[in-house]
Formats: C-alpha cells, sequence, structure tokens
C-alpha cells in the first residue's frame, strides 16, 4: 500500500466518485444556510438536508463532497481517544432517488480496496440487525466471509433524527492491529477501543418515519456515506491516532515545539498536546467563516474551544502567547483544500490574538482566587469544592466551570456540581421573583436595595467633565458583585461622579468609565435613593473590581446638547407666560441631547402667531447672550428671588436657582449653558394637546435647529423634482398641475356620459310587450349601482312608458336595478317584488318600492336567466 497523503486522499476521493458520475461541490460552510435546528455543520449530508427532503432539487442526482465538520460533542473525547476530533473533514458520496445499496456498498469497498489499497482481510462490515439485503450484497457479492460481517441493533446501525426520511446503515470497520486493542477476551468490532476503528459509514434512506416507530418505504431512496478523511489517512498511513498523519502530525510538532516538550513521554502532556493541535484547526476553520467568539450560540463554542486551547497551551508551560502562530501552520498544510483560509489569514490571526489576550487576563484573575479556594479546602482536609464557590468563579470571575473542574482534577479535587447548579438556580430563582420593578436594561431594580446603606455618591459634574474616584459597590444584573468582567451588564457606584443621572426631566448622561486594562461603556446613570448614584452599561474590556481607582468621563457632545435644550426649556418657560399669560404653569418636562418636551398648563390650541412669538422671544433671549448663574440658598431666600417653583415638588434645605439675565429664574438641579449665546437657534416642531388644559410643546436647538431644515430643504428638493421643477417654481407647479387636473376630472365625467348614451342605443330594440306594457330588461357591464340608477333613468325617459330592468357584472359581483313608470305600477307592475323574484338567480336578496328597487349577487352565471324570468313575473303581476 501507498503511503497517501491527506491532501492526496481527499482528490482520491473526489476523483473517484467524479468517475462514477457523481457531481464533486466545495465544501459548504461550517455555518448552517437556513437551518436552526444546527448550530454547526457536523456532517457531510447536514448541507444537503433540503435534497433528502425533497424541499429542493439537487444539481445533480448524484453528488460527492469532502465536508468540514465540527462535533463538539465529542469534546470530551478528544486527545484521549485516536479517532476524534472536534473538527474534522468527512468524505461522501450521496445518491438522491438514484443508486442504492448496492452500488454504494461496492464502490465502497472498491476505493477502499482497490483505489487505495487497504487491506480487505482487515475490513469489516456491520449492517443493521434486520437489514438482509445489506448482508445478502457484502456476503455474495462482494464476497466478504459470514464471520466478519457483524449484525448491530437500531442504536448503532440505524439513522434516524425524530420524523422524516431515515434508514438502515452498513458501518465499515478497520482493524489497526493488536496493538492498539484493549485486550480484553471480548475485544472485537463494535469495542469501544481504539483497535477496530468506524471508518465510514453507508447510510441507506429507504423509510418515512413517523417518529413514533412506524415506517414507510420511500419511493425515492437516497444514500448519504460518511468517511472521516483524518481517520482513513490514518489506517492508510499505518499510524496511531489522528494526529499522526502528515498534515496533523506538522501541527502537533509545531505544538511541541512551542511548549518545548517530547510527544510520548508524559501521557498528561501527550493529552494536551492532541486538545491544542485539535482545538486550534477548529478555531481557525470556524473563523475563517466568520464566526466570532461571543457568549452565546456557535460564538460561545468558539470561544470555549479557544480558552481551552489557551489553557492547555498554558499547563504546558507554553507562556507567550501562540495561538496565531499555531493557525499558521494549520493555514499551510490545508490551504490547498481550503483556500478561504489563507485569503483571511490576517483576520484570523487577529481574532485568535484578541481572544487568548481576554482570555489570558480572565485566567490570570480565576487562577489566583481559585488557588487561594483550593488552599482552603486543603487546610480544612477537604477534597470537594462548593458548589458556590464555583459559582461565585463563574458569575463573578467568567472562568468557565469546566476549567475548575479541569484545574480541580489535575490535583485530584472535584466539584460539587450539583452544587453549582442549585446556586445557579438560586440565583435565577432571586432574580425572577425580584423580576417586579426593572430599568431599561432590564436589570432588576431591587437588586440595589441590597447594597450597604453607608454607601452614597456625590455628583461633581456641573462643572466638570471627567472626574476620578473609588468604586464603592457593583452589580450584575441580578444580584451584588465584587467584579465586573468582560461581556457583563451591570451596575457601577463610586464615591464621587461627574454624570449626571436621570432627574427633573433631563436625562442622564452617558459616556465612560476606565481602570487600567478595563473599559465600562455607561449607557444610563440612575439616581437611587439613599444618595446612590448608579452607572448602568456593560463592560467592554477589562476587569473592574471594589476598591479600583476609576476615571469617570462624560460623553461631552451629548452633554452639552443637553445642557442646551435644557436652557432653552427655561427660556421657553417664561416666553410662554409672556404670550399667553401667567395661568402657564409647567406640567412636565423632558430634556434629551437631541430634543426637549415641555408641558404646560393652557386651554386652547396655540395659533400659528402664538407659536412664532413664542419662538421670536426665545431666539431673541439666545442672541442677547444672557449670562447663565447658579446660586445655592434656601427656599426663603430663593422664592424672594421670584424663582419659579414646581408646583407640588418638595425641596430640600437648600436649592439651586438657576437665572439666566433678568429674563428668568427657576429652581433647577439641571446642568445648563454659561451663557444662552451657546445655544444658537430654537425651532418649535410640535404643539398638541395631551390632557384637558394640558399642552405640549416639542422643540430643538442648536445643530438640530439646522438639521431639522436641513431635513426639510431635502425633502422640498425631492417634491421639486417629482413634480419635475425646482423649490423656487413648486408652487406654481403645483398650482398649474391642479388646475390642469379639474379640467381633465370634467372630461372624464362627459366622456363617461357619451358613453353610457352610446350603450343606450344599442338597447333599444330589445324592447318587448309583456300584455302591452314595455319591458326592457337587459345585461351591461362594468357599471356600478349609482351609474346603473342613472342609466335607468335615462332608459325609462327613452321608453316612454313601462317597466326597465338592469343587471350589470362588475368582476365576480352583479348588481340589479329595476323600474316601473307611473303607469307600468297602475297596471299591476311591482319593481320590488320584481327584483325580489329575480334576485335569486344571481345569488343575491333584494327588494324595494312599487317604482323602483335594487339588488346586489355575487353569480354573474345566472344573469341571463334571471332577464328571462323578469318578463314572467312581469307578465303575472299584469
Ligand atoms: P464514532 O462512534 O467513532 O464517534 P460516529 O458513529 O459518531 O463515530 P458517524 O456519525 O457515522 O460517526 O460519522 C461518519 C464518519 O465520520 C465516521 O465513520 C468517522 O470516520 C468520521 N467521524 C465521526 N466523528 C468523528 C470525529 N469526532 N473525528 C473524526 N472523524 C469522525
Ligand atoms: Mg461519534
Amino acid at each position: 500500500m501507498k503511503n497517501y497523503g491527506v491532501n492526496e486522499l481527499r482528490k482520491m476521493f473526489l476523483d473517484f466518485f467524479e468517475g462514477k458520475g457523481h457531481l464533486v461541490m466545495k465544501s459548504f460552510s461550517l455555518v448552517p444556510h437556513n437551518d436552526n435546528s444546527l448550530l454547526l455543520i457536523n456532517a457531510g449530508m447536514a448541507p444537503l438536508k433540503p435534497y433528502f427532503t425533497g424541499q429542493e432539487i439537487p444539481p445533480c442526482n448524484r453528488m460527492a463532497t469532502c465536508q468540514k465538520c465540527i462535533r463538539t460533542g465529542d469534546i470530551e473525547n478528544i486527545g484521549k481517544t485516536a479517532r476524534h476530533g472536534t473538527f474534522f473533514e468527512m468524505l461522501g458520496n450521496f445518491s438522491f432517488g438514484d443508486y442504492f445499496k448496492k452500488e454504494a456498498i461496492a464502490w465502497s469497498w472498491e476505493f477502499l480496496t482497490e483505489v487505495v489499497g487497504l487491506d480487505a482481510d482487515r475490513l469489516y462490515p456491520s449492517v443493521y440487525l434486520e437489514d438482509d439485503e445489506a448482508y445478502e450484497i457484502w456476503n455474495k457479492e462482494i464476497g466478504v466471509p459470514k464471520d466478519k460481517i457483524f449484525r448491530f441493533g437500531k442504536e448503532d446501525n440505524f439513522w434516524e433524527h425524530g420524523s422524516g426520511p431515515c434508514g438502515p446503515c452498513s458501518e465499515i470497520y478497520y482493524d489497526r492491529g493488536e496493538k492498539y486493542g484493549c485486550g480484553k477476551p471480548d475485544c472485537t468490532v463494535g469495542c469501544d477501543c481504539d483497535r477496530y476503528i468506524e471508518i465510514w459509514n453507508n447510510v441507506f434512506t429507504q423509510f418515512n418515519g413517523d417518529g413514533k416507530g412506524n415506517y414507510e418505504l420511500l419511493e425515492n431512496k437516497n444514500i448519504d456515506t460518511g468517511m472521516g478523511l483524518e481517520r482513513l489517512a490514518a489506517a492508510v498511513q499505518d499510524v496511531d491516532s489522528i494526529f499522526d498523519v502528515d498534515t496533523i502530525h506538522a501541527l502537533r510538532t509545531k505544538v511541541c515545539e512551542f511548549a518545548d516538550k517530547e510527544y510520548k513521554k508524559e501521557y498528561k502532556d501527550d493529552v494536551s498536546i492532541r486538545i491544542v493541535t485539535d482545538h486550534i484547526r477548529s478555531a481557525t476553520f470556524m473563523i475563517s467563516d466568520g464566526i466570532m467568539p461571543s457568549n452565546e450560540g456557535r460564538g460561545y463554542v468558539l470561544r470555549r474551544i479557544i480558552r481551552r486551547a489557551s489553557r492547555h497551551g498554558r499547563l504546558l508551560g507554553i507562556e507567550d502567547m501562540f495561538l496565531s502562530k499555531l493557525s499558521e501552520t494549520v493555514i499551510e498544510s490545508s490551504k490547498d483544500g481550503y483556500p478561504e483560509l489563507f485569503e483571511k489569514k490576517d483576520f484570523i490571526f487577529n481574532v485568535l490574538t484578541q481572544e487568548e489576550t481576554k482570555f489570558n487576563k480572565t485566567i490570570d484573575q480565576g487562577l489566583t482566587i481559585l488557588n487561594d479556594m483550593c488552599d482552603e479546602m486543603k487546610k480544612e482536609g477537604k477534597t470537594e469544592l462548593s458548589g458556590e464557590y464555583a459559582f461565585k468563579l463563574h458569575d463573578t470571575y467568567g472562568f468557565p466551570l469546566d476549567l475548575t473542574k479541569e484545574i480541580l482534577e489535575e490535583k485530584n479535587l472535584h466539584v460539587d456540581e450539583e452544587g453549582f447548579l442549585s446556586a445557579m438556580n438560586v440565583q435565577k430563582e432571586k432574580a425572577r421573583g425580584a423580576r417586579k420593578e426593572t430599568n431599561y436594561m432590564g436589570a432588576d431594580a431591587t437588586v440595589y436595595e441590597e447594597i450597604d446603606v453607608e454607601i452614597t455618591s456625590k455628583f461633581v459634574g456641573y462643572d466638570n467633565l471627567t472626574h476620578i474616584s473609588k468604586i464603592t459597590a457593583l452589580t450584575t444584573e441580578d444580584s451584588l458583585a465584587e467584579a465586573l468582567t468582560d461581556g457583563q451588564i451591570g451596575t457601577i457606584f463610586v464615591e464621587e461622579t461627574p454624570f449626571y443621572a436621570t432627574m427633573g426631566g433631563q436625562a442622564a448622561d452617558v459616556g465612560f468609565i476606565s481602570v487600567e486594562g478595563g473599559k465600562f461603556k455607561v449607557e444610563d446613570t440612575i439616581k437611587l435613593s439613599g444618595g446612590k448614584i448608579g452607572h448602568i452599561g456593560i463592560v467592554i474590556e477589562g476587569m473592574f473590581k471594589i476598591g479600583d481607582r476609576a476615571v469617570l468621563t462624560v460623553d461631552e457632545k451629548s452633554r452639552t446638547n443637553t445642557c442646551k435644550n435644557h436652557s432653552a426649556t427655561h427660556l421657553l418657560q417664561k416666553a410662554l407666560r409672556t404670550v399667553l399669560g401667567s395661568h402657564v404653569e409647567q406640567a412636565g418636562s423632558f430634556v434629551t441631547n437631541d430634543r426637549l418636551r415641555f408641558d404646560f398648563s393652557h386651554f386652547s390650541a396655540m395659533t400659528g402667531e402664538e407659536i412664532s412669538r413664542v419662538e421670536k422671544i426665545v431666539n431673541d433671549e439666545i442672541a442677547a447672550g444672557l449670562l447663565v448663574d447658579t446660586q445655592e440658598m434656601s427656599i426663603e431666600e430663593a422664592k424672594k428671588t421670584g424663582a419659579m417653583a414646581l408646583f407640588g415638588e418638595k425641596y430640600g434645605a437648600t436649592v439651586r436657582v438657576v437665572r439666566m439675565g433678568d429674563f428668568s429664574t427657576e429652581l433647577c438641579g439641571g446642568t445648563h449653558v454659561n451663557n444662552t449665546h451657546s445655544i444658537s437657534a430654537f425651532k418649535i416642531i410640535s404643539e398638541a394637546g395631551i390632557a384637558a388644559g394640558v399642552r405640549r410643546i416639542e422643540a430643538l436647538t442648536g445643530n438640530g435647529v439646522f438639521a431639522y431644515y436641513q431635513e426639510l430643504e431635502d425633502m422640498l428638493e425631492q417634491a421639486a423634482k417629482i413634480v419635475k421643477t425646482n423649490p423656487a417654481s413648486l408652487i406654481e407647479k403645483l398650482e398649474h398641475m391642479m388646475s390642469d387636473s379639474k379640467v381633465m376630472q370634467s372630461e372624464i365625467e362627459s366622456l363617461k356620459s357619451k358613453a353610457a348614451k352610446e350603450a343606450l342605443g344599442d338597447v333599444m330594440d330589445q324592447i318587448k310587450l309583456v300584455k302591452g306594457v314595455k319591458l326592457l330588461a337587459t345585461k351591461v357591464n362594468g357599471i356600478e349601482m349609482n351609474g346603473l340608477r342613472e342609466l335607468g333613468d335615462q332608459l325609462k325617459e327613452k321608453i316612454g312608458e313601462g317597466v326597465v330592468v338592469i343587471i350589470s357584472v362588475v368582476d365576480e359581483k352583479v348588481n340589479l336595478i329595476a323600474m316601473a313608470t307611473e303607469q307600468a305600477v297602475k297596471k299591476g307592475a311591482h319593481a320590488g317584488n320584481l327584483i325580489k323574484g329575480i334576485s335569486g338567480l344571481v345569488g343575491g336578496s333584494g327588494g324595494g318600492r312599487p317604482n323602483m328597487a335594487q339588488a346586489g349577487g355575487k353569480n354573474p352565471n345566472g344573469a341571463e336567466a334571471a332577464l328571462i324570468e323578469a318578463a314572467n313575473i312581469l307578465e303575472n303581476q299584469l
């Protein structure tokens, strides 16, 4: 047998099946397309599912692929068995209602024994217990002796996944020789050890199962096979494991080089070496398919794999960053089959390096803490880490449970996993029970009640936007925390903060809090009872611990704009009192960085003129450049200044008075501009009633006003473009168009009546005499009820005396009308009864007065019969 390389074997397989009429396709992405049932592609058939279920038509009835696969379910096996990787390549040939068992079995045998040259004596097929057909093919047609064919039960040899297409399989095992065996007397095909390894699985999809054990034979039977490329290579190259085949061997050697370790010296080291070797392959391929490390879904699978690799690297004594360097070797040996690896190599290196850096930080922190915990356990003579501790590591320090487990295992210790789960549940319960009051990020407001009452925060941000202070308390979304790490959502408390918390109608500041190596994005700032100010947000990088010195930085642009809007609100209030009268009282206000909202008492809608006057006053005071002055004083003193206090508001012993020149004086705790000039412009964009006697104004300032006008201008341009003119001529153009349209409207009207009259000419010769009374019964198309009445009147006039019946068919609908002149009625004609008698024939019902009646129906096919029946009824009436 020739010693073929992995890249050669891949090609040999695909060429072989191409020769058997198969369409060879490139591997699909590891990320499933339109398939929510699967996190990652785990078999060659997975991306072809729509062809098997018949949802889509395959480009060819025979296909072959070499598919990248990830099996996280095998993660515990990695490094411990010879045949499992989390990443591997699966060779597969597929038949969609084309060839079946006979060919599939024969070709797999031909490929293994003739193309690759594996020793036929060492190959053992297995079939499903009841699949005599496959058994016979193996025995009679291929010539495998009966004692070498194994029959296995459903568990091993029946492929089924819920309901849908399913069927028996036939696996091919390769005997790698006694030296790989477990030595047990009953060791044979099917044993869990590494002597007989399954290399190929042929699935015969011949049934449709209902998921309850009932099977129906499929009309179009399919073939789905899968052979691990690495396992095939291990057999062909006659090496110990998939980690010894040519391509992976090169990578494994690199790992040993970095670790300065020799392979096959220490079992424990070897396991770590194999884990790193496998995981870096998985990670490299996953990133090349666009997966990014994250805390959920496939992103989490990737994160876990990278972190595990990094951790085992450390166990091997690798101190420097090494993942991206190893990834280079992966790319080098696989880029022929997967050019995307090479194309995206810089990106892959980047992602790996970033994740490795992040994890190193977490590990350093967590390890120190875990070591302390272990020391404590040793002192107390315990071998089990409490679930509570393990949970704390996981929850507070982002240290994964599986890592805790592994580290403990190395020290012959273990963790109380049940305790871990119950600690997690307790926390979840607590969170659920407390979820009555939540802030917008979903955090339980009640978690804040657990903070030490001694802890308070001082606002120091009227004039400063940055400040350094000490972290005094931290919470996650639902519990107190000693630290917050990467990616966690939580709340930070400090002694002194420049962040303004939502209060007095002014929205909170946003910005950043940083510590050495850490950054937290503040998305909201809240004022809590007990004088605490909480900064809610997310840790972008690093770790935040109680006691850390933090630099707090308010987003300047957002604060500046909020100040403009808040100061403008004071000017607005005064202007409203000036224009509308002193009954105007503030009923509420809300100021953010992009607009202001002011609610006030007033009993009618403001006129356009009033709005303009208010705007002008405010803009004049802006232009006047009034100094804004703030002072703290007692409430009595404040009242003497004539400050406008809010009705029903509680004030403390001292209050803050905000004055803008001599124009406005208000009690206010908010932040303001230093001079009204900075507001630059003010514009009311809406005025509306929100309750009886309460109006609401929304307005813009500064750049908001300019952006608003810009938008209006763009709209104007667009409108002008639509009617093919420029904004300056838009009004003139629209006036023209309106008068043109009026002319056209009247032309349409006259055309319509002309058309109706023309129709009249044709119906005059349809008049019949029924017992001396003229009857005009006719059918028209497309005339609605209004037009029908008009037409009826015209016909009536035209015939002088008599009865008119018109049926109009409009799409699937029928309109009927009957009219009788005075004379006809005198002679006994009754339009109402006539309609009653014929409307049933067109699928409707109706009636009316003797001289006039109408109805609607749903059956146009009955129109002719209805016209004939009209004559009969009239005859009986007379
Ligand atoms: P095993 O019992 O050895 O885990 P399996 O029954 O899970 O194998 P299948 O689901 O039938 O395997 O997959 C088809 C083929 O894919 C197998 O015959 C094997 O060659 C290969 N294969 C499966 N899992 C892995 C893995 N984790 N690493 C490498 N190759 C694998
Ligand atoms: Mg398996």
